[in-house]
């Protein structure tokens, strides 16, 4: 059975994600940017939650954890690497772990870059996995805490889930990530179209995510450290695969 998710906006460009297995009615959140629009999509469903995945210690991240687990009495959940930084923590969880959340399998993936201690979340069977600030449409996050090597490494990882996976990110960045991934993939089809798109629903006032894996691997300019066409248009044909990536994030850094 699917996982039910809502996702809505927070703060300007943050996502909040409120999820319910529906064969036993428990429902989580996976991070907490802003307690009003929680509040707002608890009420809104109806589905109270009892747990809240934190996926690393960013201010836009845990901002309302200590309010909503004074109001619901939330176990809060998060990586063991930023535990100090992670307000209200009750559980820790490192890359490999495997958790019940609702009910449900989870497992824990270490995706650090943005910062060190960056864990994703995977639910196997359902296909989703929340990426938070690792990968972005079209994106990756900046490299706060990282290196490239680091953040090669985990969007490894991530681009290793079935094509289908469901990416659910920390935030709505997709039409700038387009503007940028074509200037280093011009050729490719299949982004041209997503970037028109991507285009038409932001003006429609709509999310783009969730994307998936499958998407990602075909557009996103951060998964295609390998890609022939990219590498020419660096004129990095011959450079090892963290070399082309830090080139990549470095020209968005500076786009
Ligand atoms: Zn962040
Ligand atoms: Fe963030």
């Amino acid at each position: 059975m699917a996982l039910e998710i809502e996702q809505f906006m927070c703060r300007s460009d943050n996502f909040g994600i409120l999820a319910r297995n529906p064969e036993n009615g428990e429902a989580f959140l996976v991070d907490a940017p802003e307690e009003g629009p929680i509040l707002a999509a608890i009420e809104r469903t109806g589905w109270t939650p009892a747990t809240l995945l934190i996926t690393h210690h960013h201010g836009d991240h845990v901002e309302a954890n200590l309010a909503l687990k004074e109001k619901f009495g939330l176990t809060i959940i998060g990586p063991e690497a930023e535990k100090a930084k992670i307000p209200g923590i009750d559980l820790t969880v490192r890359g490999g772990d495997m958790i019940k959340v609702a009910g449900l399998n989870v497992r824990v993936i270490d995706t650090p870059g943005h910062t060190l201690g960056h864990v994703s979340y995977h639910f196997q069977k359902e296909q989703v996995v929340f990426a938070a600030d690792t990968l972005f449409a079209l994106g990756c996050g900046r490299l706060l805490e990282g290196t490239p090597t680091q953040m090669v490494s985990s969007l490894t990882k991530l681009a290793a889930l079935p094509p289908e996976t469901q990416v659910y990110c920390g935030h709505e960045y997709t039409q700038s990530n387009a503007r940028f991934a074509l200037t280093v993939d011009p050729d490719n089809k299949q982004l041209k179209a997503r970037a028109k798109e991507v285009d038409r629903l932001r003006k429609a006032g709509k999310p783009t995510l969730p994307t998936t894996i499958g998407q990602e691997l075909a557009t996103n300019p951060f998964l295609r450290w390998t890609d022939p066409a990219i590498r020419a248009t660096l004129g990095m044909e011959g450079a090892d695969d963290v070399a082309v990536f830090a080139e990549i994030r470095k020209r968005k850094d500076n786009f």
